[in-house]
């Protein structure tokens, strides 16, 4: 972070190094978190990004972390690093509204893993971030608070549902955030604002304290503005959680040490079906210079096939609405958030409450969702998803026998303009056409900045991996970081 407030905080220091001068007592987390603080103050009524801000208590934490360091206490390696969390994860006290009216003023009783994590290696919580609604978009338009604008481009989106997680980290709002990825949520917004979003394996991040969207296919995940940065970060929140029965006993790798490895005989896969029809010419340029440049150090690039890509989009819309609809029938005015009032009768309570506090996004997918799930459609529907899942995710399984990463184009265009796709939702959905799939597949992944455009916009390259291969994934990442910058 360039901060003029504090001359200590050189440019260009990585968390790790950031953390450690909290520790030394080089750096103070006090005017560190202050520093954030005044950006947050002076840019963020442009970009939205923040829902709330948690100054006071952010402040207290960075003096209780000072104090400790003055003593000499032991410190966690993320000491006084600021960090914001996307607003559909839950910290005890703090508002969660996941982008909706219906959980307007909700405040948890607890603390999603991951951000407990995150607190223990002493990182400072900042604020919670916007998104779409139930992180249902692509675009930050669907959150009830308004919509979060690209800090590299005012008029444009910063991508969806993470958009403000997105944002946050490229305006320097936040060192590094939390995201979540259901369909692309992290990957996408990453790529629209030119920072670096991770999809982690199903199952490597608990996704304890997360408010549900899809199950089988929520993920939570770091962006940073370097792969090193949100390698330190996922290093730091995944692991195994007795609070979430899906997340994986399988050890953590030291994933900043993985970055640094050599990708000399790499094998790198490109797969023919993301570079077709509806590519936008810049970013398939962009791109292709990024996979040149894993040749030129030394990466062996073969052609993959993904057979069946174009059945991707439409199972997750049915996949993932069946399960919104199953997931957001909770919130029918008794237990959480916002109740209509002056209501008569008990139905008329819920009836009220979901139409009121439910945004039109979120209505649709209840409707598809429930419509999926009704008796007589469901095979036709649900169970034919769940087949196609799994074709989905064999094509993948294929390809890693001879690959060990996959890289694509993380979205089809670079960000698009505020409104100009909000009433077709069609064309909205074909934003994740690059990155549902691995969301399908329960693989992970990263969007990693790769280039601008000629209008100066962000493009990401997406490099996918094998389960429970983020090293892999980061080490082939960063090769592409460092090619941009020699
Ligand atoms: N854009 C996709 C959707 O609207 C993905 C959302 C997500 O990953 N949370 O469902």
């Amino acid at each position: 972070m360039r901060t003029e407030a504090n001359g200590t905080i050189s440019v260009g220091m990585t968390l790790q190094e950031l953390g450690q001068s909290v520790i030394s007592g080089r750096v103070k987390a006090a005017e560190l978190v202050n520093s954030y603080l005044q950006r947050i103050e002076a840019r963020n009524a442009k970009i939205n990004a923040y829902l709330s801000v948690a100054s006071e208590d952010a402040r207290r934490t960075a003096e209780d972390l000072d104090a400790a360091a003055r003593r000499g206490d032991p410190l966690g390696s993320l000491a006084g690093v600021p960090v914001a969390i996307k607003d559909v994860i839950a910290i005890e006290g703090m508002t969660a509204t996941a982008g909706s009216r219906i959980l307007e003023g909700y405040k948890p009783p607890y603390t999603a893993t991951a951000v407990r994590r995150l607190k223990e290696a002493g990182a400072v919580v900042l604020g919670k971030l916007n998104c779409d609604e139930f992180a249902m978009g692509s675009s930050n338009e669907n959150s009830a608070y308004g919509v979060v604008r690209n800090p590299a481009a005012l008029d444009r989106v910063p991508g969806g549902s993470s958009g403000g997680s997105a944002a946050a980290v490229a305006a320097e709002l936040a060192a590094a955030t939390l995201g979540t990825d259901t369909g692309g949520s992290i990957r996408q917004p990453a790529s629209f604002c030119g920072v670096v979003g991770v999809l982690p394996t199903y199952g490597r991040v608990s996704r304890y304290g997360l408010i549900a969207f899809a199950s089988s296919l929520d993920r939570i995940g770091p962006f940073a503005r370097t792969v090193e940065d949100a390698a330190m970060v996922l290093g730091v929140i995944a692991g195994h959680d007795p609070l979430d029965a899906t997340s994986s006993r399988r050890p953590v790798p030291d994933y900043v040490a993985e970055c640094h490895r050599p990708v000399e005989g790499l094998r790198v896969g490109v797969p023919a079906e993301y570079f077709a029809e509806g590519l936008d010419q810049e970013v398939k340029l962009t791109v292709q210079r990024a996979i040149d440049s894993l040749r030129a150090q030394g990466c062996v690039i073969t052609p993959v096939s993904l057979p069946h890509t174009r059945y991707a989009v439409p199972t997750y819309y049915v996949l993932a609405t069946a399960e919104a609809s199953a997931n957001l029938e909770r919130f029918d005015g008794v237990r959480y958030g916002y109740r209509a009032p002056e209501v008569k009768t008990l139905s008329d309570m819920y009836r009220e409450t979901r139409d009121r506090g439910f945004g039109r996004e979120v209505k649709r997918r209840i409707l598809l969702g429930t419509y999926v799930l009704s008796a007589g459609y469901y095979d036709a529907y649900y169970r034919k998803g769940q087949q196609v899942r799994r074709v989905l995710a064999e094509d993948f399984l294929k390809a890693f026998e001879k690959v060990d990463v996959i890289v694509t184009p993380t979205a089809p265009t670079p960000a698009f303009r505020i409104g100009e796709k909000t009433d077709d939702p069609v064309s909205m959905y074909l934003a994740d056409i690059y990155t549902v799939t691995a969301s399908l597949a329960g693989i992970c992944g990263i969007s990693v900045p790769c280039g601008v455009s000629s209008e100066g916009l962000p493009i990401g390259a997406q490099i996918l991996g094998p389960h429970f291969c983020e090293g892999t994934v980061f080490r082939a990442a960063r090769a592409i970081e460092q090619g941009q910058t020699v």
